[in-house]
């Protein structure tokens, strides 16, 4: 048996970086991986395959835009393998990288699915560890729609959507939140019908409802067909493809839709299913996630958990935020998470960005506050390159003070960081307004929404 300072149950973005910092802060760590590679979900099956298919399959559809720029091509195809060999690589390279992070950080990595018959005990295989202290990084998983079963071949989770071997004829993705856009934006470049259904009658529920409109319209320009107030009730199997049967939500009426491909992205649930918490009496709420304090400690003393498997949004960045503070206060530091300055990103063209509160949730709150807009079509660098769809919104306090900033626009997932760090440090309006910005440059469309939030703009 071995004796450890910490005990990391999962190797995602949660977990492994939880693992280097401790063992940065001089703690003995050990790091439990189940799956045969390190960063979870976000590395293998997530964010980063899912980017890598984005940019390959934007760089062809660019192709058919480059007309207006004088430029003709022509006999541009698709070698689906070549761009998932790339994918693949890109993920392999990755996470190798993790375990070398691991090597020179003294993190020792077990390989195999963990238990914890007792608080100070993890067992993997028939091997035994001692720790002080377990962190529970067990991440997330797909959550299956009743009675639609995924066989990763015709019926598809984000995995499978990832992995396909053609581009399908016609791709209805279940769900309009930020996997099934992303995703159904892949295949639609490629080729793809897609048709998105969604339960809602808007798209990216929790994003400012403004702001997925401006999404959705543009999305709908570029191809994606789109279905709203509709439920997948039954999938069969035919010999031409599925048949999907669709709820018409309130309405006691059916409709039926062809497909080749479905793809249900209608969320994700936590893994911690193995782990033994009943039996250990970790308390986990209603739909599974692990409860934890303000130390990330759970209901037992001794073991902690973070990331995808405990309340908060689903992003490999918070879990890693989590992560570094849960370690950090371990270690005796200080460490804290501002979960209202947890930016989120749609990786799809146009790029969605939001972070802090949304008009509903101010409106609905009761808070005093102001908007400031700026649209994209009035930015001189979105001209120049032809990005001019969406527009930069912003949501402040009667002082000033940010309280949410929301951007469809290309480069919105860089662009926020400005108003992540505003947000922040306290930052008013006014002060990012005085922030003097380049030219021509896509955050200018951010100083000009700070500055309409004070009334004064000045390209508007
Ligand atoms: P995970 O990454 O899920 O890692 C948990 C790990 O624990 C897994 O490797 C699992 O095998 C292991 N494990 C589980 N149980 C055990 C056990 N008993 N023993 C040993 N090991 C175990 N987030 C973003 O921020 N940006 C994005 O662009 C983004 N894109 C995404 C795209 C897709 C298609 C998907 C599916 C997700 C995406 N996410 C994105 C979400 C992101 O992947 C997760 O939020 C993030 O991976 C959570 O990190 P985690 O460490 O909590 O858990």
């Amino acid at each position: 048996m071995s004796a450890y300072d910490l005990i990391v149950i999962g190797g995602g973005p949660g977990g492994y970086v939880a693992a280097i910092r401790a063992a940065q802060l001089g703690m003995k760590v050990a790091c439990v991986e189940g799956r045969g590679a390190l960063g979870g979900t976000c590395l293998n099956v997530g964010c980063i395959p899912s980017k890598a298919l984005l940019t390959s399959s934007a760089k062809y559809a660019e192709l058919s835009h480059l007309s207006s720029h004088g430029i003709a091509v022509e006999g541009a195809s698709v070698d689906l393998g070549a761009m998932m060999g790339r994918k693949h690589k890109i993920v392999g390279d990755l996470t190798k990288g993790i375990a070398f992070l691991f090597k020179k950080n003294g993190v020792d990595l077990i390989e195999g699915w963990a238990s914890i018959p007792a608080a100070g005990q993890v067992k993997v295989g028939d091997d035994l560890h001692e720790a002080r202290n377990i962190l529970i990084a067990t991440g997330s998983e797909p959550t299956p729609l009743p009675g639609i079963e995924i066989d990763e071949v015709d019926v598809l989770s984000s995995t499978g959507a990832l992995s396909l071997g053609a581009v399908p004829e016609h791709l209805v993705v279940i769900g309009a939140g930020v996997i099934g856009l992303e995703l159904g934006q892949v295949w639609a470049r490629l080729g793809a019908k897609v048709t998105v259904v969604e339960y809602l009658d808007r798209v990216l529920p929790g994003i400012d409802g403004e702001i997925a409109k401006l999404a959705q319209r543009a999305l709908s320009k570029r191809g994606l067909k789109f279905q709203l107030g509709r439920a997948l009730k039954a999938v069969e199997k035919t010999s031409d493809g599925l048949t999907l049967t669709l709820d018409r939500v309130g309405k006691d009426k059916e409709e039926l839709l062809e497909a080749d491909k479905v793809l249900v992205a209608v969320g994700r649930r936590p893994v911690t299913r193995g782990l033994g918490l009943k039996h250990l009496g970790v308390e986990v709420n209603a739909r599974g996630f692990i409860e934890v304090d303000g130390s990330f400690q759970t209901s037992v003393p001794g073991i902690y958990a973070i990331g995808d498997c405990i309340p908060g949004p689903m992003l490999a960045h918070k879990a890693e935020e989590d992560g570094v503070a849960c370690v950090e206060m371990l270690a005796g530091l200080a460490g804290h998470v501002d979960y209202n300055t947890v930016p989120g990103v749609v990786y799809t063209d146009p790029e969605v960005a939001s972070v802090g509160q949304t008009e509903e949730a101010l409106k609905e709150a009761g808070i005093d506050y102001r908007v400031g807009k700026f649209a994209f079509m009035a930015n001189s660098r979105a001209r120049s390159t032809g990005e001019t769809d969406g527009a930069v919104k912003v949501l402040a306090a009667a002082d000033g003070k940010i309280l949410g900033a929301h951007i469809c626009g290309a480069h919105g997932g860089d662009l926020i960081a400005e108003l992540v760090l505003a947000m922040t440090m306290g930052a008013t309006v006014a002060e990012v307004a005085a922030t003097c910005h380049a030219h021509p440059a896509m955050g200018e469309a951010v100083k000009e929404a700070c500055l309409d939030a004070m009334g004064r703009a000045i390209h508007a």
